[in-house]
């Protein structure tokens, strides 16, 4: 008896369990507004993309592009900077290495790309040779536009917005965490290009550096780029451009270059962040779209509760028509459903309650919507909630 009694007693808290307020379900967190296509703990937004990685600190994880690996097929990757490169000079493969040859020119990628984030690790010329910007000078240009800068400040002073780090010329770096001469440094950069629209900047772009993980440029503005002497002013970047590597008279080496491009931010079309009016009701029309789609294929119960979903990104009016319908025929066969089927009936009905009831609270439907009203006069009836 006692059995019984519990394995009712489960089958009831699961039915609860059922219609109780589900984060990973529809119906639940606040609607999208006029600046989010998504409402809060929305079901339907996509889910992050998987990126396999690896045990080795550094390794390029699987959705990276590499543009060094140590072999011949890495340094094929580049060519030179030069207008009129000199064809007996180029930078050498040292060791796995990609070294500088002083007089050779800088390099660039093949690959152009915009926003990434990019790892680079490279190490000083050894023995130690010359001051300030003179030792172990070579530097990394994003889209071939800003440097950070690679120099040997290890006991090496120099003015500080030409640091290791530094964005050249812009904004010094906020730690010298390099590592001694003979050692590798690892720069992880999140690089974000200006954003500009209708002849105005709608984002200054952005830089993040890590060295040897020690955070050393926290979301720098860019502030036109940098550059050498002259205070740089906010231009207009290419979409794309090489990564370019720096050839300053010393014989610095690199290895482990990768990146991985960035999506959009919210201010050139990406889905994710506070968006524009606009661009929220765009999506919001497209995510409504894809529900209804996906609704046709369903049916009954399934089918209304789906149409429901997609009103709260965009109230379409023939979709709204018919679910009122819908809801309407439900609402009204509730209480004989509830008296045919009994407790059996609980989960569906409350399912359907909590829905129009989410729809109506949040402005979709009026205030006093009958079919709420039928409905949780049968949740009262049968006392599956209490009378408020
Ligand atoms: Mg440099």
């Amino acid at each position: 008896m006692q059995a019984v009694k519990s394995l009712k007693t489960l089958a009831l808290l699961s039915l609860l369990a059922a219609f109780q307020a589900n984060a990973d379900g529809p119906f639940y967190g606040d609607p999208p507004d006029a600046n989010h296509p998504w409402g809060i703990h929305d079901p339907n937004r996509p889910q992050p993309a998987r990126v396999e990685v690896s045990d080795t600190p550094g390794a390029p994880p699987s959705d990276a592009i590499v543009l060094f690996d140590g072999t011949e097929k890495g340094l094929a990757n580049w060519e030179s900077d030069r207008q009129h490169p000199d064809p007996e000079k180029f930078w050498i493969l040292n060791d796995g290495t990609l070294q500088c040859v002083p007089g050779a020119g800088g390099i660039r990628s093949k690959q152009h790309f915009g926003d990434c984030q990019l790892h680079v690790e490279w190490t000083a010329p050894f023995p130690v040779k010359g001051s300030s910007q003179g030792r172990g000078n070579s530097g990394i240009f994003l889209m071939g536009m800003t440097e950070v800068q690679v120099l040997d400040n290890y006991n090496n002073p120099t003015y500080a917005d030409g640091f290791a780090g530094s964005i050249y010329g812009v904004n010094p770096p906020m730690a010298n965490s390099l590592r001694p001469p003979k050692q590798w440094n690892t720069y992880d950069i999140i690089f974000r290009r200006p954003v500009h629209k209708d002849g105005k900047e709608v984002d200054p772009g952005y830089m993040t550096v890590f060295i040897n993980g020690v955070l050393v440029q926290d979301h720098t503005p860019l502030e036109g780029g940098g550059g050498h002497h002259g205070r740089s002013k906010s231009k207009v970047f290419p979409e794309q451009g090489p990564l370019k590597l720096q050839d300053h008279g010393n014989n610095v080496r690199y290895r482990n270059i990768w990146y991985r491009p960035l999506p959009p931010r919210a201010v050139e079309g990406g889905t994710n962040g506070y968006l524009s009016e606009e661009a929220t009701m765009a999506k919001r029309a497209a995510i409504a779209a894809e529900i209804r789609e996906d609704a046709v294929k369903l049916k009954g119960n399934a089918k209304m509760l789906r149409m429901m979903e997609s009103l709260y990104y965009q109230k379409h009016q023939k979709t709204n028509d018919s679910v009122l319908t819908m809801v309407r025929a439900y609402a009204n066969a509730a209480p004989k459903l509830a008296a045919n089927k009994g407790d059996d009936a609980k989960g569906e009905i409350m399912q359907m309650h909590r829905a129009v009831q989410y729809l109506v609270r949040h402005g979709f439907w009026a205030e006093g919507f009958q079919p709420l009203a039928a409905l949780e006069a049968v949740a009262i009836e049968k006392e599956w909630v209490k009378k408020k």
